[in-house]
C-alpha cells in the first residue's frame, strides 16, 4: 500500500510520562507494545486495519522489540495463531473485524478456547456494528459466551482503553481464558489523549528465543478425551478467577447517584453516549458524574454476579442499556436476581430499541420511559418536546425535499433520495460490470453469485448486478445450491482479496474436485482493496513498481501468482484480459458462458486499483513538474451538441464524473451529460461508446502540461484559425 504511517509510527515511540495524542485504535496498538506483547497478527477491515497496517510498516521499531508481525491470509489463520503458543509464557494479539472475521476464526477459537492460555491472549475486534457497519449485525458477545472467553468492551476514552488492554493480558494469564476487546467504530476512530508508559520488550521474542520445545502434555491438546476436562475447568476454575480478577482490580466502574432506588447498568463502549443522554435531563454533568447509580461494564463477559446483586440490592427498578440483539445481558441479570431474590423490576429492550446502534435519540427516548415509569422526580418534559420537534422537522424536511424533486406531489411521501455508495472514479471494476450488462443483451440474463469488496457495489445503480452475497471469497462456492439446477450458466464474482481469503478454497477446489460447470470471475486489481488496499501474496513487489517502464500502466500484469495458482491445481480454461477492454470482456464472458467446454472456467479481469495507482504516479508525476518535464493528462468529454440526452452512457457506467448538466439548447428539455474535472480518464467512456455503439459525442482530450515548443507553436495556429472562423 503506498500511504504512509510514518507520524503515527513516532507515536508508538512515545516513553514513559510522554502524552499520546491520535485515535482510539492508534493508542490500543500503542498500548499493545506497552503490555510486552511478543507477537501481533491479524486479518484487515474496517474498524482495526490500521492496527496492523501500522505495524506492518514499523519494521524497525518491532524489530527493536523482538516483537514478530504477522499479515495473516484471513481471520482463521490469525486466531490459529494463538492457539500454538498456549504452552509458553508469551503474550498475543490478533485483529479482525466482526462479526464476519470471529466467524471465520470460530474453529481455531473454539480449540483455543478449550485447553485454555498460560501467556495473555488478546483478540482487538472491531464491533462493525450500527450506522456506518458494513457486515451482517450481529453481535460478537455470542462467541464470549459459547468459547469462554473473556470480553472487553471499554469506556470509549483513551486512557481507559489503554488500561484494558494491560488489564486484558493480565486476567487472561490469571484465568487462562483468551481475552477478545470489542471496539466499535467510534472508539476506533475517536481522537484523545492518553499518557504513555514505556513499550516493554517481550519476555520471549525473536530477540530472545525459547530455548526449546515444552514437554508434551497430552492435557493441553483441544481432543479427547482431554476436552472433557477442558469444559469442566472453563465452568469451576477459569470463569470465577475471571470473575475474582475483575472484582479485585474493579474493572467496571460504579458511579454513586444521589438516585438510589433506581440504577442503570451499560455497557462501557455506549456509556458516553448514556452520559450524554443523562445531561439533557439534568441528570448528569460533563464530567460523567451521574445523579442516577450507574454500573459500568468494562467487562460484559463474564459478568460477576455477585457485583450485579449488590448493585441492585435495594433498588426498585433497573435499566439495562445493552446494544444489539439478543439481550444477553439483560437476561443473564434477570437470573442473577431471581437467583439472589432481589425484586428490582429489570428493563432493557422493552425501553430501549431491540436492533440498532443506541444513538443519543435512542438513549433519550429509553430514559424518558425509565424516568416517567421509576424516577417522576426527573422531569422528562423538555426532552419530549424536544424529541417531537426533531421528528416533526425530520418530516417537514422529508416533505420539503419530495415536494423539490416531484413537484405538486401529493401527499409527500417521507423518502429521501438514496445516495448508494459506488466505485472510485476510474476503478478498473466498473469497465468489467458494464461488459457484463452487454454480455447479458447477447446471452440472455444469468445468476450472479456477488462477494464481498469493493466489486460488491455492482449491486447497486446502474448496473444492480448480484442476486446473494455470501461471506468473504464464497461466490463460487456459493453458487453449487443453484448452477446444477439452472438452464443458463451462472457466474460467480469475486476480488483477488476475496480468492486468497478463503475462494481458492472453499469455491475453487469444490468446483474442480467435483467437475462442476462453473464460471468464476475474479478481479485481479492487485491489493484488498475494500479493506484499504492492503498487499497481498499477489501484489507486484516494489521492484516491479521501481522499474516499470511506464508508472502509469497496470502494474497487475507484472505479477502472475494468481493465474499460475489456477494453472497449477488444475484450471483447464483461463483467460486474463485487460478491465478496460469492454469489448473484449463482453466477447470472454459471452464465450465463457455459452461455451461447450463443461468445467470450471476462469475469467482473471486484469486492472490496478485505481485508488492505489493514483496514490502511487501522483508523487511521480509531482516531481516531473517540478523538473519542468512534459506531463500528458488524459481527459473525456461530452459535445453537448452532439449528446442526444438519452442517458445510455450513465446506465453502463455510474462514474461519477460523468454527470449531468442543463441542455444549452433551449428547445430541448433533457439535460445532457457531461464530465466534470475530476475525470481520470480511465477510458472507460470511449470504451463504452464502442462496445455499445453509443452516441458520438465523446471525445478524447489530452490535457499538456509543460509542452514542448513545437505544441506550443501548434497551439497558437489552432487559436489563430479558430478566432478567424469565430463571427465577428
Ligand atoms: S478502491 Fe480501488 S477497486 Fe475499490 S472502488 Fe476504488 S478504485 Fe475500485
Ligand atoms: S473516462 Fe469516463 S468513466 Fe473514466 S474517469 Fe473519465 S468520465 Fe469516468
Amino acid at each position: 500500500m503506498e500511504i504512509s504511517f510514518e507520524k503515527e509510527i513516532e507515536q508508538l515511540r512515545l516513553g514513559d510520562g510522554k502524552t499520546f495524542h491520535g485515535e482510539g485504535i492508534l493508542a490500543i496498538t500503542k498500548a499493545l507494545l506497552e503490555s510486552g506483547v511478543s507477537y501481533i497478527g491479524g486479518y484487515q477491515g474496517a474498524p482495526v486495519s490500521h492496527l496492523l497496517d501500522v505495524m506492518v510498516q514499523a519494521k524497525e521499531l518491532v524489530a527493536e522489540l523482538g516483537v514478530h508481525v504477522e499479515a495473516c491470509s484471513n481471520e482463521a489463520s490469525a486466531a490459529a495463531m494463538l492457539g500454538a503458543s498456549i504452552h509458553y509464557p508469551l503474550r498475543g494479539a490478533v485483529t479482525w473485524k466482526s462479526i464476519v472475521g470471529t466467524n471465520v476464526a470460530a474453529d481455531a477459537l473454539a480449540n483455543l478456547a478449550s485447553p485454555g492460555v498460560t501467556g495473555g491472549v488478546l483478540m482487538v475486534i472491531g464491533e462493525d456494528y450500527g450506522e456506518g457497519a458494513s457486515v451482517v449485525q450481529e453481535r460478537t458477545h455470542a462467541y464470549a459466551m459459547k468459547s469462554g472467553l473473556l470480553l472487553f468492551d471499554p469506556r470509549p476514552e483513551l486512557q481507559t482503553m489503554v488500561a484494558m488492554v494491560r488489564h486484558a493480558f493480565a486476567a487472561s494469564e490469571a484465568s487462562n481464558m483468551p481475552a477478545m476487546m470489542e471496539l466499535r467504530i467510534r472508539a476506533c476512530h475517536l481522537r484523545g489523549s492518553f499518557v504513555c508508559s514505556d513499550n516493554q520488550r517481550p519476555v520471549v521474542s525473536t530477540l530472545a528465543p525459547l530455548d526449546g520445545p515444552a514437554a508434551f502434555d497430552y492435557g493441553r491438546l483441544a481432543h479427547p478425551p482431554s476436552t472433557f476436562r477442558h469444559e469442566k475447568l472453563k465452568v469451576e476454575q477459569r470463569l470465577p478467577a475471571a470473575r475474582n480478577y475483575i472484582l479485585e482490580h474493579q474493572l467496571n466502574e460504579l458511579r454513586d447517584g444521589r438516585h438510589a432506588r433506581v440504577g442503570i447498568i451499560v455497557q462501557g463502549g455506549v456509556s458516553h453516549a448514556l452520559l450524554r443522554a443523562l445531561q439533557d435531563f439534568g441528570a448528569a454533568d460533563a464530567f460523567g458524574n451521574s445523579d442516577v447509580p450507574l454500573l459500568i461494564l468494562n467487562v460484559t463477559y463474564p459478568l460477576v454476579h455477585e457485583q450485579i446483586a449488590e448493585f441492585a440490592a435495594n433498588k426498585d427498578a433497573l435499566l439495562m442499556v445493552e446494544e444489539g440483539s439478543p439481550e444477553y445481558i439483560e437476561h443473564e441479570i434477570a437470573s442473577v436476581l431471581r437467583r439472589h431474590g432481589l425484586n428490582a423490576a429489570v428493563h432493557g429492550k422493552d425501553m430501549l430499541p431491540a436492533v440498532g446502534e443506541l444513538n443519543p435519540e435512542a438513549m433519550l427516548q429509553g430514559l424518558a420511559q425509565f424516568f416517567t415509569r421509576h424516577l417522576p422526580i426527573i422531569d422528562v418534559q423538555p426532552v419530549r418536546m424536544r424529541l417531537d420537534a426533531t421528528a416533526a422537522r425530520r418530516q417537514q424536511l422529508a416533505a420539503q425535499l419530495q415536494r423539490a424533486a416531484v413537484p405538486n406531489a401529493m401527499p409527500p411521501s417521507a423518502t429521501l433520495p438514496a445516495r448508494p455508495p459506488g466505485f472510485c472514479t476510474g476503478c478498473p471494476e466498473r469497465p468489467v460490470f458494464s461488459a457484463l450488462k452487454l454480455a447479458q443483451q447477447d446471452v440472455g440474463r444469468v445468476h450472479v453469485a456477488a462477494d464481498i469488496g469493493c466489486h460488491s457495489f455492482a449491486t447497486f445503480e446502474p448496473f444492480s448486478l448480484g442476486h446473494s452475497i455470501l461471506g468473504y471469497g464464497m461466490s463460487l462456492a456459493s453458487r453449487a445450491g443453484v448452477s446444477p439446477m439452472m438452464q443458463p450458466r451462472v457466474i460467480s464474482i469475486m476480488g483477488d482479496g476475496g480468492f486468497w481469503h478463503n475462494g481458492l478454497l472453499t469455491g475453487v477446489q469444490s468446483a474442480l474436485f467435483n467437475g462442476d460447470d462453473a464460471v468464476l470471475l475474479i478481479f485481479k486489481n492487485g491489493y484488498t482493496s475494500a479493506t484499504g488496499t492492503q498487499d497481498i501474496i499477489s501484489t507486484p513487489g516494489a521492484a516491479s513498481k521501481a522499474t516499470a517502464v511506464d508508472k502509469t500502466a497496470s502494474l497487475t500484469a507484472t505479477d502472475r501468482t494468481i493465474e499460475d495458482t489456477l494453472a497449477g491445481i488444475g484450471v483447464k480454461w483461463l483467460r486474463t484480459v485487460h478491465s478496460y477492454r469492454v469489448s473484449a470482456m463482453r466477447r470472454v464472458l459471452r464465450e465463457a458462458l455459452t461455451t461447450d467446454f463443461r468445467g470450471l472456467k476462469v475469467i482473471v479481469a486484469e486492472g490496478e486499483c485505481q485508488l492505489e495507482r493514483q496514490r502511487r504516479i501522483r508523487p511521480w508525476l509531482e516531481a516531473l513538474l517540478a523538473r519542468g518535464e512534459r506531463v500528458v493528462r488524459v481527459k473525456y468529454g461530452v459535445d453537448e451538441d452532439v449528446c442526444n440526452g438519452d442517458h445510455a452512457c450513465m446506465r453502463l457506467s455510474g462514474c461519477p464524473t460523468l454527470t449531468l448538466k442543463d441542455n444549452p439548447d433551449p428547445l430541448k428539455v433533457d439535460p445532457v451529460a457531461t464530465v466534470i474535472d475530476g475525470c481520470v480518464g480511465c477510458g472507460l467512456c470511449g470504451e463504452n461508446a464502442h462496445a455499445a455503439t453509443l452516441c458520438p459525442s465523446f471525445y478524447r482530450a489530452e490535457v499538456i502540461r509543460n509542452p514542448r515548443w513545437h505544441e506550443r507553436a501548434v497551439d497558437a495556429v489552432r487559436g489563430m484559425v479558430l478566432r478567424m472562423l469565430r463571427p465577428a
